[in-house]
């Protein structure tokens, strides 16, 4: 009985561990690699496994660092079955699919350049739209809380971990010629008291807990204080006539701003707005936010009771088309424009800002991480003038960075989190850069409990282990 770290061991991106029990072989996560160096190389590479000779995946959610290589695991020989939640299900359709549909983009556009160039070989997509959906076909949802056998001697129980909609934390119960280990892989933990989403659950004893590190050195800015800035900027901004561009990201963030305008409709002055959703991904991302009212916490529960609608924006208008994008550039003040990309690196946020960070009485406002080298990142370090689509642009709009609208808790929600489970066990740290995941690693030690940083590659002996 063995856990072997993978990926996103010493670094953020490309979860994915290997537990192997009774013969059986099972994946937690099967993420892509973003960021950092040559990532494409590295998704690319063979898996140190056989792709073939994997039992089952279970998903802790779909984001794309931690699903974004099913695709590529089906291509090489994998059928088994992915496990889910429902919702993870449904969104992990949604980013695989853009996935795909980016992955074919680029290469036709990189097969343009050879060509231009008369260089030879043809660049292939890491995978395509047919082994997204192929990969796809492999799922099966699981409820929360319910403990379900996906192969023999392996139990799985999904528990909340409220990082965005339908992500879980994962409960297993392993058992070998009468030995039985349960261990815990905590996912991606979302913040105490975010919007919508229900608190990280906690969960039963388990002998050792695999815990994701990404914000272990820090601590967020205050949410209830964010949520005033982000107020008296759109009651100012409202003032001096201009637009407001809000990048976000299609899946969490596009859905909690929805949320808190609807909660904050009148105290923001929000009816003499026209709000736009400019994004068919975040749309879609949003319906399957919608339709999941059994996931909410109480006060969206609440919400949702009084108004019969969620979010209950009248003004709110669903941009599908390009040509309805378009149009949002003629309207000279007075919209509210959420669109992607987050970091504005592509997307239908790069010609809104074109237009609109000329001018002084617009605001852009930004609510999630940006990137070094993202025209985000160029925005918010508050340069005069950025490049897009080629083309030199001024910043004269206001530019604002709120803090607290992170999906990943902070050092203090993970140690509220592993503070929850019974009898303090030995803990290992996935998914965070050296300093953060070190940073946690001594506050967890501090709290009097054993726990070590996991390197790529390192096996534990779950026989031994307890
Ligand atoms: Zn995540």
């Amino acid at each position: 009985m063995h856990l072997q770290f993978f990926g996103a061991a010493g670094e953020v991106t490309g979860s994915c561990h290997i537990v192997d029990v009774g013969g059986r072989r099972l994946l937690l996560d099967c993420g892509l690699i973003q960021g950092g160096a040559a990532p494409d190389e590295r998704n690319r590479a063979p898996f140190p496994f056989d792709a073939a000779g994997i039992d089952a995946v279970i998903l802790s959610h779909p984001h794309i660092d931690h699903c974004g290589r099913l695709p590529l695991l089906h291509r090489r020989g994998f059928r088994g079955v992915v496990y889910a939640t429902a919702a993870c299900r449904d969104l992990a359709r949604i980013l695989l699919m853009d996935g795909a549909a980016m992955q074919q983009r680029d290469a036709e556009r990189e097969n343009r350049r050879r060509a231009r160039d008369g260089r030879k070989g043809r660049a292939e997509p890491l995978y395509t739209e047919d082994d997204a959906e192929a990969a796809l076909g492999l799922f099966r949802s699981v409820d929360y809380g319910r403990a379900f056998e996906v192969l023999p001697g392996v139990e799985l129980t999904f528990r909340d971990a409220g990082h965005i909609l339908g992500s879980a934390s994962v409960w297993l119960r392993l058992s070998e010629g009468g030995l039985e280990r349960r261990i815990v892989f905590s996912g991606d933990l979302g913040q105490y008291d975010s919007p919508i989403l229900r608190d990280p659950e906690p969960g039963p004893a388990a002998d050792l807990v695999v815990m994701e590190s990404t914000y272990g050195d820090r601590l967020h800015k205050d949410r209830d204080a964010t949520l005033v800035e982000l107020g008296e900027i759109l009651l100012h901004a409202r003032s001096r006539g201009g637009n407001v561009l809000i990048p976000a990201f299609a899946v969490g963030r596009s859905q909690d701003l929805l949320y808190e305008f609807g909660t904050h409709f009148e105290a923001w002055d929000l009816a003499s707005w026209r709000i736009f959703l400019d994004s068919p991904m975040a749309i879609e991302a949003s319906q399957v936010y919608w339709r999941h009212p059994e996931l909410y916490d109480e006060e969206a529960r609440e919400l949702l009771g009084r108004t019969g609608d969620l979010p209950p924006l009248p003004n709110l208008a669903l941009c599908r088309t390009v040509e309805e994008s378009m149009a949002i550039n003629r309207i000279p003040g007075g919209a509210i424009v959420i669109a992607g990309s987050g970091m504005c690196t592509g997307g239908r946020i790069v010609q809104h800002l074109k237009h609109n960070l000329p001018r002084p009485e617009c605001d852009v406002v930004f609510t999630g991480f940006q990137a070094e080298g993202t025209l985000g990142r160029a925005i918010v370090n508050g340069r005069d003038e950025v490049r897009i689509l080629g083309t030199p642009v001024r910043v004269a709009a206001r530019v604002h960075t709120l803090g607290g609208f992170s999906a990943h808790g902070d050092r203090a929600d993970l140690r509220r989190w592993y503070a929850a489970l019974p009898g303090k066990p030995p803990v290992w740290l996935v998914h965070g850069e050296a300093s953060a995941s070190e940073a946690l690693r001594d506050a967890l030690r501090g709290d009097g409990a054993t726990a070590e940083v996991a390197a790529a590659g390192v096996r534990l002996d779950l026989g031994a282990a307890a």
